[in-house]
């Protein structure tokens, strides 16, 4: 069985497609079959080679970390997801998009994304399906899943284990609470996820700021009580910066 990974070979062009055998999983492991993948701002600035002095590696850069699928193989010793309950093929699932080592102090203060031990798998090489832009994805246990309650369709659940994650991390570690004010700066993906996670969590009043309308006009519809263009508030010379310099530079 062959599947295909998008590979981003050289920035600002096409993704290459490859074709690799599936791998069985070894033990502890799961193989997934991708059924939804989302598009992160992230993955326009990898793209796009906004991140200096950091040059695409010689094999490439497997694309894409928001996704999720159901279960294609389980590895040996895999009978439950992380919180126990049982885990067969085909089951839908959700996994963790990082591979911390869920050991050094800093995973066990919960802090998984400044991990000393974290991974980078090459391209090309197993487990070959390491981007969620791809036919299939293999989880390691550094990666715990979840199992998705049948009410939430594929369609919600590319930007969890990313912008949805993010988000609730950030409203977690900020306290926000019934009855509080939360400003939210910029009305991307995550501004969008964090306005209705606030509202959500009980914030009386949610004030989205950004410089464009129709973003604005987005904040609102996830829930947004007052909206603020800051280009109406900037000097004229940060104004005409803002319109020379794409996002999120401005
Ligand atoms: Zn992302
Ligand atoms: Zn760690």
């Amino acid at each position: 069985m062959k599947g295909r990974q998008v590979i981003l070979r050289a920035y600002g062009q096409p993704f290459e497609i490859q074709e690799y055998d599936v791998p069985d999983p070894g033990p502890g492991d799961i193989v997934l079959r991708i059924t939804q993948a989302g598009i992160c701002g992230s993955d326009m600035h990898t793209w796009r080679g906004d991140t200096e002095n950091n040059p695409v590696p010689p094999q490439g850069r497997a694309m894409g970390h928001e996704g999720t699928g159901v279960v294609y193989k389980l590895g040996q010793g895999v009978t439950t997801d992380a919180l126990g309950s049982p885990l067969h093929e085909g089951d839908r699932v959700i996994h963790t998009a990082i591979l911390p080592c869920q050991h050094c102090p800093q995973c066990l203060r919960g802090d998984h994304n400044l991990c000393v031990n974290r991974v980078s798998r090459t391209v090309g090489e197993f487990p070959y399906f390491i981007g969620t832009f791809a036919d299939y994805y293999y989880v390691t246990p550094r990666q715990p899943v979840f199992k998705v309650p049948d009410e939430l369709s594929d369609e919600v659940l590319g930007p969890v284990n990313c912008a949805m994650g993010t988000v609730t991390q950030g409203l977690t570690v900020a306290g926000v609470r019934e009855g509080q004010s939360v400003v939210i700066q910029g009305a991307g993906g995550l501004g969008l996820t964090a306005t209705a996670m606030a509202k959500d969590m009980g914030a009386d009043r949610v004030i989205v700021l950004d410089r464009l309308e129709n973003r604005l006009r987005l904040a609102e519809e996830f829930g947004a009580d007052d909206t603020i263009n800051i280009a109406e508030y900037v000097s004229t010379s940060v104004a005409k910066r803002c319109r020379l310099i794409p996002p999120p530079w401005c």
